[in-house]
């Protein structure tokens, strides 16, 4: 090879790495994550493929740092959404949403952590869409981790078993049939702000649901909402957890938290 082809060889080996991740990056930057091109429950969006967990297994003890937030007797560690005692029906190990009582949250707020969950949903199963077996675990009381039904149950994308709601689908459906005990393990990650209230870092979350992967250290667009993509708005570092009465009598068990901060 002559002296000048030996240049350009060079250049192109070791120019073109670098320019193919500058347009990595400038692309990045100037077309929207591949989330945001959907519309928000977009009927269109593909169903994520359907995953047997295998069988539902007993509660998952609490290890020796976890706070315990619910463990079967009382709702002492919560009240309702604006401070008042909580009416969900505690009975036989679990907590059950009482229609129209209201969402509970819990008295402590909490910031960056590591939650453990089991929830199940009525049996015999009524309703279709989101109108079966729907609750929901706020993070902060602004960010969903959707709870449904989705065993033989359609709705949209991102409305389903373990969606961060309206943004995000689950990687899988790994949904038990209703009426089983089913495990969300969330690793959450607060938002950060400035002083002045711009974002700094948005939330994150990796879910698990049944001990499966479904959500993949996915960054939050802001607060969840239906029908709807809220903007941020600076709030504080901890804020309580809340679990939603949307109308269904979903149960509870076995609520802990480890606090990551
Ligand atoms: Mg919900």
């Amino acid at each position: 090879m002559g002296k000048i082809a030996w240049v350009l060889f060079l250049c192109l080996a070791f120019v073109t790495p670098f320019t193919a991740g500058f347009q990595q990056n400038f692309e990045k930057q100037t077309n929207p994550e591949p989330e945001k091109k959907w519309k928000i429950h977009d009927p269109d969006r593909p169903l994520p493929p359907v995953v047997d967990p295998g069988p539902a297994g007993d509660p998952v003890p609490a290890p020796s740092d976890a706070i315990v937030l619910f463990d079967g007797s009382d709702l002492s560690q919560w009240t309702g959404s604006k401070g008042e005692s909580a009416r969900w029906k505690v009975e036989n190990g679990y907590m059950e949403v009482v229609k129209k009582t209201g969402s509970i949250r819990t008295v402590r707020g909490f910031g960056d952590c590591q939650l453990h969950i089991e929830w199940s949903a009525p049996l015999p199963a009524t309703g279709e869409g989101q109108g079966r077996g729907n609750s929901g675990v706020f993070l902060m009381e602004k960010y969903e981790v959707q709870v449904l039904d989705c065993y033989k149950n359609k709705t949209y994308a991102d409305g389903m078993t373990a969606a961060v709601y309206g943004q995000y689908p689950p990687l899988v459906n790994a949904c038990h049939p209703p009426g089983e005990w089913q495990t969300y393990d969330i690793i959450y990650r607060r938002p950060h702000f400035t002083e002045d209230g711009s974002l700094i870092r948005p939330a994150q979350m990796t879910v698990f649901h049944n001990g499966i992967l479904v959500q993949d250290n996915v960054e939050l667009m802001g607060p969840t909402a239906n029908k709807k993509r809220e903007p941020y708005k600076a709030h504080a570092d901890k804020l309580p957890l809340s679990l939603q009465d949307h109308g269904n009598p979903v149960r509870y068990r076995n609520i802990w938290i480890r606090e990551l901060e």
